[in-house]
């Protein structure tokens, strides 16, 4: 019963609601979110470059990178090109594609995935989402609702939230801060 609790914690969002994370369960596993983390920073730094908002994300199974994404709202000029849904299409194209085509993978994103990012997670059964930095605005697994973990879908996904926090999210309100700069 002692393993239990200890192996989950409560923390609180930036907004203020509760959400309780499982821990790592060693070292390994920690390293590699880590590692993930990197490969969707590197996706997000791309994006940066192209002149998106800086998300990215990757789709790791076992430890291997099967898709990346990253946000491609302007230069595709559709609101939906989000770094997830742009990382599960990829994922689609190269074959990963029916029911269970996602068991055991983790899909790793910089930043708190919205509602429609959440919808298409649920719709495609993933069972692992690991994030970076909170999403005051529009996050939608633990700032403003938790649809990943919703108690009344039939599908929950684990969710570790902060990996890489600090990089994630600077890298993204760098971003902002310079686009309100410009004249
Ligand atoms: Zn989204």
């Amino acid at each position: 019963m002692a393993v239990a609790i200890l192996s989950t914690s409560l923390a609180v969002t930036p907004n203020g609601r509760w959400f309780r994370m499982r821990r790592p369960s060693g070292h390994r596993e920690q390293q590699h979110d880590v590692h993930g983390m990197r490969l969707a920073l590197e996706e997000a730094q791309a994006a940066l470059v192209a002149g998106e908002v800086p998300v990215g994300a990757v789709l790791m199974k076992h430890g291997e990178l099967i898709a990346r994404g990253r946000n491609r709202m302007k230069g595709l000029a559709d609101p939906r090109r989000h770094a997830e849904v742009d990382c599960i299409d990829e994922a689609q194209d190269r074959g990963w594609r029916g029911a269970n085509a996602f068991e055991n993978c983790t899909l790793y994103v910089t930043v708190e995935p919205c509602a429609m990012c959440c919808g298409a997670i649920v719709l495609a059964r993933i069972p692992r989402v690991v994030f970076g930095a909170w999403d005051e605005k529009a996050g939608m697994a633990g700032s403003l609702h938790d649809l990943l973990r919703h108690p009344r879908l039939n599908h929950k996904a684990e969710v570790i939230a902060g990996v890489l926090a600090e990089e994630c999210g600077e890298l993204i309100s760098g971003f902002f801060e310079e686009r309100r700069a410009r004249p």
